[in-house]
């Protein structure tokens, strides 16, 4: 191979918002077919906002807010930058033994009462009413993430999120598949929202995945494709691993930035065509 096709192709996609670790990676991506991507953080902005607040218990909504922040401080997770800020006109709580529950939520102490801010489907049976269980299904059909909190297993109430899709998702999408690659979402969000998202971006989906779950997934992808995983290394950076192409967002995790082969700068997911594009191109040009 030449150095010379290589190192232009490297620069080109540079200059493109993608940057590419080395011609190995270039000659790997020439050969992706598949290309699974993680929803938060890599399809939508990863901001989520606190849209609605349900109470379900006798405690004003402000402490209810203040309890989910105070288990989430120094969780980097999109929905606990949107729970802290949702809280942040109100007084403050702090929570001791603080301990993320990778893609099912947070749990700590707060005034030596457990806290837990947790997805719906990993609470206990039974822990929701009938009518909670409606509720969050309501919200999470239109595209919302719903979380509960619970104190010392008491459900106090619920918390819906929503986050934007990238503005270039839906063309970066398409342009993926007039490249003939095939592309499929991993979400550890619930099945409703994945679809209504899903749904807006005419892309296949597989939700309710734990981190080990996206590692699952993308290695049977890879038994029978050439598959590359994007994402933002929160709850994906074992799945970006497992992939034969890793490819973080360019504000990305360090942990993800580091693995990953490849990177999209400036978060342009439209990156991505360019990088398919290029690497066949040098491809073509070296052999
Ligand atoms: P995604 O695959 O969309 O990036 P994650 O795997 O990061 O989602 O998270 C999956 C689900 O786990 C979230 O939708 C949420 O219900 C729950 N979760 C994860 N981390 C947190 C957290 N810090 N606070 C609340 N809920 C969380
Ligand atoms: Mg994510």
């Amino acid at each position: 191979s030449t150095p010379a096709a290589i190192t232009s192709g490297l620069a080109a996609a540079t200059r493109q918002g993608a940057l590419i670790k080395g011609g190995a990676a270039l000659e790997q991506l020439a050969l992706v077919n598949t290309i699974a991507l993680d929803k938060t953080g890599t399809l939508t902005e990863g901001k989520p906002e606190v849209t609605d607040t349900v109470l379900l218990a006798d405690v004003p909504i402000e402490q209810v807010l203040a309890m989910a922040a105070a288990v989430e401080a120094g969780s980097h997770h999109p929905l606990a930058k949107a729970i802290i800020a949702a809280a942040a006109a109100h007084p403050p709580l702090t929570a001791d033994r603080r301990k993320a529950l990778a893609g099912v939520g947070v749990e700590g102490w707060v005034n030596d009462k457990h806290v837990l801010v947790a997805a719906p489907k990993h609470l206990p049976k039974n822990a929701l009413t009938p009518s909670s269980v409606a509720q969050i299904s309501a919200l999470e059909s239109v595209g919302k993430t719903v979380v509960v909190v619970l104190e010392e297993q008491r459900v106090l109430g619920l918390l819906a999120m929503q986050d934007r899709l990238r503005e270039d998702a839906v063309s970066a999408l398409a342009e993926l598949k007039n490249l003939g690659i095939e592309t499929v979402m991993l979400t550890g969000d619930n099945p409703l929202a994945a679809r209504s998202i899903a749904e807006r971006l005419g892309i296949d989906f597989k939700a309710g995945l734990l981190p080990a779950d996206k590692v699952q997934a993308v290695a049977e992808l890879g038994q029978h494709r050439v598959t590359a995983m994007v994402g933002d290394g929160i709850n994906d950076a074992p799945a970006m691993k497992a992939a034969r192409i890793g490819i973080a967002m360019g504000s990305g995790t360090d942990v993800a930035l580091e693995t990953a082969d490849a990177a999209l700068t400036h978060n342009r997911l439209s990156g991505l065509a360019h990088m398919i594009r290029l690497s066949r191109a040098t491809r073509a040009n070296i052999r």
